[in-house]
């Protein structure tokens, strides 16, 4: 029988590499060509779509039952979650930016007050600059936040997770306030009024999936985080803005 030829793997140099390499992952190919390139861009594509559109599905149609799936380990279908946070804090401040919602939502805060106006002008050029930091870095607070209303049966990582995709999913339904903010002031109001208690009953009902937790429950040990820790945040925010100036 002849000797099977050892196999390194080009990524930990393990000896035991077949089509992939059982201790790392690599799979195992020859020098890169065209056709290798082209399928692996093309299945990049499809997966991210898939995965992508399989989550977003699923976080709008049941977003209780596929946390629980994925905090019990159910995960290969689905965007991680830090990947999903990240494309959509880059997606709502993109379209941010690009639609000039800024400009848009000014001259609503004081008209009359030239100096209140500029001093609104810096707040939002700083959200602008500094916000999708901030919608990210709340994430660990809330996170403790919940830990501390869910109590001992669940663990901070499972709140973190909750987190991301249920945080991610809402700057998503965000984004169609912006687009209404170029459309009127009063189509901004109405919309966002409609987005935010769409938000709040959003978390409350994932949150109550998740986490197996009754109306009530929900209502007080999801929400109530929620809102404690986005005051604080916000409020920080609004002075850090005022002492940078
Ligand atoms: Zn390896």
């Amino acid at each position: 029988m002849d000797p099977v030829p050892v196999v390194f793997c080009p990524s930990c140099g393990s000896g035991e590499a077949d089509a992939f390499c059982p201790r790392c992952g690599q799979r195992i190919r020859g020098r890169l060509d065209t056709s290798e390139v082209l399928v692996q861009f093309a299945s990049g594509l499809t997966n991210v779509e898939h995965g992508l559109f399989h989550t977003l599905r699923e976080l709008t149609l049941r977003p209780g039952k596929m946390l629980r799936g994925y905090l019990a380990g159910r995960t290969v279908r689905l965007v991680p979650p830090a990947t999903l946070l990240f494309l959509a804090v880059g997606l709502y401040f993109m379209l941010f930016s690009v639609l000039d919602v800024g400009r848009q939502v000014m001259p609503a805060v004081a008209a009359s007050d030239p100096a209140a106006l500029a001093s609104n002008a810096r707040l939002i050029a700083a959200w602008e600059r500094h916000g999708r930091w901030l919608q990210i870095l709340q994430i660990p607070l809330l996170a403790l936040a919940w830990r501390l209303f869910l109590g001992s049966r669940v663990r901070y990582a499972e709140c973190f997770v909750f987190g991301c995709y249920v945080l991610a999913y809402v700057q998503i339904l965000t984004l169609a306030s912006l687009a209404a903010a170029g459309i009127s002031q009063a189509a901004k109001i109405a919309v966002s009024g409609v987005i935010n208690l769409a938000t709040y009953a959003y978390v409350a009902w994932a949150g109550r999936g998740t986490f197996e937790l009754a109306w009530w429950g929900a209502t007080w040990r999801i929400l109530l985080p929620l809102v404690l820790t986005q005051s604080v945040v916000g409020a920080a925010f609004v002075v850090f803005g005022k002492l940078m100036q």
